[in-house]
């Protein structure tokens, strides 16, 4: 009996000694088979084309404009990001070619700093998430002066101001008996003065932005009386933003951006660089950013601001905002004023811009090509035909128009 249990517990013994070295022969095999087969594996090195630049297709050196925005969008969530590309695609003036190409050529700058303005405006399209939008939530503020009542505001009453009554509010230097019937307390008389001087011109601006505060209204925009605002596409514009945030859009009228003498600032320099939205192809301002100018430019105080760097209206909305505020200016090429040549501007594209304008006397033919609604005798800036266009059921357009 002992004997037999002796024999057992050594079986037994060996019998676990090969099961245990069954088990560490078998280990690394069971290792191999657990190893997750999804693991990143090591890249080979790219294979970089080493023959020279010119080799690359013209095609696509045109179209990394394009891939440039792309980028930029690529780190926003995936329905944001198309939502911006659209959007800002819609955006770029179509002269035929509906794409940023043309939006280069239009701006003659290689460097137009379009891509920028969306890259800093990333977080302010991702936050707007489309706000609900009204025109009577746009305050139109329009700059103008005795002389031009009867001619040049008029056609504007016959016109765009005749579909935004209630948004547009006239400034200007002169009581007129037959403007105020005509507009009520929508015109304010400035009492500034009736010249075209600096201090004059800030001084209309100045009541402009102050109206604009008292008004409560979500977005200021200021035209001159020889624009033409498309009020669908002003809407589109402004409706891509919130007007809680910080936005300040418009068209620069220089290819850099202006420098000015300023008091010394905490960097040591005593100079400013900022760019600004030309006043003669109208500009917009968000509340948000209009309540934060306002130490600058409440009250009286923008007068002073001016003054203080000795430039025009417009140059110093573009000091507060860039230069003070630090704020960049959104760079829109649908702003137009008749520093540029207007004619280029042709056919269908000539509905697709949020303003427009017309040479003066001395540059009667630099106005945009439209269609004979209206022939150049009888429509010589062409806003009537653009009118007419847009809004073909108005009473004096062609009759034939009304569809
Ligand atoms: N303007 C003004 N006072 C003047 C002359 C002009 O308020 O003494 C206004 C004018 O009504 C327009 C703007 O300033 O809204 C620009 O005037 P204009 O188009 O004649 O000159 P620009 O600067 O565009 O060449
Ligand atoms: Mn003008």
């Amino acid at each position: 009996m002992s004997f037999s249990c002796i024999r057992l517990s050594k079986i037994c013994f060996l019998l676990s000694v090969i099961f245990c070295a069954v088990l560490l022969l078998l280990i690394p095999k069971f290792q191999a088979s657990w190893r997750p087969r999804n693991y990143p594996q090591p890249h080979p090195p790219p294979v970089f084309n080493v023959s020279s630049k010119s080799d690359i297709p013209l095609q696509q050196v045109e179209s990394s404009s394009v891939d440039h925005l792309e980028d930029e969008a690529n780190n926003i969530v995936p329905s944001v990001r198309e939502e911006l590309l659209k959007k800002w695609n819609r955006y770029i003036i179509d002269t035929g070619r509906s794409n940023l190409k043309a939006n280069r050529k239009i701006n003659d700058s290689p460097t137009y700093p379009f891509h920028n303005v969306v890259k800093d405006h990333v977080g302010l399209v991702e936050v707007s998430a489309k706000e609900k939008l009204d025109l009577k939530d746009i305050f139109i503020a329009v700059k103008t002066t005795r002389k031009y009542h009867k001619t040049r505001l008029s056609l504007l009453f016959q016109t765009w101001i005749s579909q935004a009554k209630g948004q547009t509010f006239i400034f200007t230097d002169w009581e007129d008996r037959e403007l105020r019937l005509r507009a009520g307390d929508h015109v304010i008389n400035t009492n500034c003065s009736a010249v075209h001087t600096r201090q004059a011109l800030c001084c209309k601006m100045s009541v402009e932005y102050d109206k604009f505060l008292e008004s409560g209204r979500k977005w200021f925009c200021h035209v001159d009386d020889d624009n033409y605002v498309n009020l669908p596409n002003l809407l589109h514009l402004l409706s891509a933003f919130s007007h809680s945030q910080d936005v300040y859009v418009g068209r620069p009228s220089l290819d850099h951006a202006i420098e000015a003498a300023d008091h010394v600032r905490n960097d040591g320099s005593t100079t400013v660089k900022f760019w600004f939205a030309t006043g003669g192809a109208g500009f917009c301002i968000s509340r948000g950013l209009a309540l934060k100018m306002s130490p600058w430019a409440s009250l009286g105080s923008f007068i002073s601001t001016a003054e203080r760097i000795r430039l025009p209206d417009d140059c110093t909305i573009g000091y507060i905002i860039e230069g003070l505020l630090e704020v960049k200016l959104l760079h829109s090429p649908l702003f137009h004023s008749h520093l540029e040549n207007l004619q280029r501007l042709r056919g269908e594209a000539v509905l697709r811009q949020v303003t427009l304008s017309y040479g003066g006397p001395e540059n009667k033919r630099n106005v945009v090509s439209i269609g004979e609604v209206f022939s150049v005798q009888q429509d010589p800036t062409r806003f009537k035909s653009v009118h007419c266009l847009l809004y073909p059921d108005t009473v004096w357009c062609p009759t034939l128009m009304v569809k």
